[in-house]
């Protein structure tokens, strides 16, 4: 069986574009593989979080992970940061990575752009050869992702080629997997940025435990194009982006939402679209909650993953250490 890895940052509220783009895909390939989907809790730590804030987001992702539909007994769905395998693995990577390369990686730029590129931390820059490490570790063959993540899988495969021709064949070379509807869903308050959870403007997102009422509001509000049109295209960002939300969520396509919405009014066509999004959202919500009421639990569940994950990791590293004169 082919091996599937993935993660989401504990780093603010998940929303619905990591649902679409990332939870809701892993949800329908999950019979299929042997999965491995991780809170990447020591990525968050790249900018600055707040320790109390951060324990209860962890818990949240992983409520949210079991919410969505992740059957435990099919993936292992652990912490990051209790696998130390993937700080392990990191440095020897970054001894093969390149300065060079890492200052390419376009969400750096972006991120680090946001506090000043001078006070960014080193982990920020090296976020995604911990990334590399994440994946190669399980050798996994897929990883399902956001499209905003292309870049630093295609980084992951330069670097385990790099590692086997140096070192001889050590590492499967993963492909990357991502959706065409949905891989990146754009802020509503600005669609030409993408969304995402770290954003200090709670309008710019549906967070999947945002309430229904707060879920229509924000739709409501959402910003429009000029015109009164309902299709997808490049002078319509917003509008096309709320169809690629549409499609992404209800399994139609984009054409037969402009047909369906053909002669229609914006407003009619974001009510319905606010009702799609609770109608989705509202049963995950609702059981996410109840599992929050239970942190114990969750927190065996996590531990479980842990135990399972450290036995899956443990062959790659010690070979990676062997290989290169360590251990
Ligand atoms: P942050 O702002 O902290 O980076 P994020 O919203 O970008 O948060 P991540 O934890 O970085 O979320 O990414 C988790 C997964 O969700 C990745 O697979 C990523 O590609 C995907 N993803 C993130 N944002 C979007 C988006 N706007 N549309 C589709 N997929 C997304
Ligand atoms: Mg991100």
């Amino acid at each position: 069986r082919q091996r599937v890895f993935s993660g989401i940052q504990p780093s603010g509220n998940l929303h619905i574009g990591n649902y679409v783009g990332a939870i809701k895909n892993w949800v329908a390939i999950q019979e299929r593989y042997e999965n491995y989907f991780c809170i990447v809790d020591l990525h968050a730590l790249t900018v600055p979080q707040d320790p109390k804030e951060l324990r209860r987001k962890i818990r949240e992702v992983a409520a949210i992970y079991l919410a969505s539909g992740l059957d435990p007994q099919r993936c292992v769905i652990f912490r990051q940061s209790h696998v130390s395998a993937h700080a392990e693995l990191t440095w020897l990577l970054n001894c093969i990575a390149r300065f060079g390369e890492l200052s390419r990686m376009t969400q750096f730029k972006d991120k680090a752009r946001k506090e000043g590129t001078e006070s960014a931390s080193v982990g920020l820059f090296d976020y995604p050869v911990l990334m590399a490490s994440d994946i190669l570790l399980y050798n996994a063959h897929l990883v399902p992702v956001g499209d905003d993540q292309r870049q630093h899988l295609e980084l992951t495969r330069t670097l385990a080629r790099r590692f086997n021709n140096l070192y001889g064949e050590t590492f499967v070379v993963p492909e990357a997997m991502i959706l065409k509807t949905g891989a990146r869903v754009m802020a509503l308050d600005a669609p030409n940025e993408k969304m995402s959870k770290s954003s200090p403007r709670p309008a710019s997102y549906v967070a999947i435990l945002d309430d229904p009422d707060t879920v229509r509001r924000k739709i409501r509000r959402a910003v429009t194009d000029s015109g009164t049109e309902i299709v997808a295209r490049e002078d319509k960002p917003a509008i096309t982006n709320l169809l690629d939300i549409y499609a992404a969520i209800t399994g139609k396509t984009v054409p037969e939402l402009e047909e369906q919405y053909r002669g229609r009014g914006y407003g009619e066509f974001k009510k319905d679209l606010a009702e799609v999004v609770v109608e989705a959202l509202a049963p995950i919500r609702e059981r996410a909650l109840e599992l929050l009421e239970n942190p114990g639990e969750l927190e065996e569940l996590l531990e479980a993953g842990a135990e399972r994950a450290r036995k899956a990791a443990a062959p790659a590293l010690h070979a990676a250490r062997a290989k290169m004169g360590l251990g």
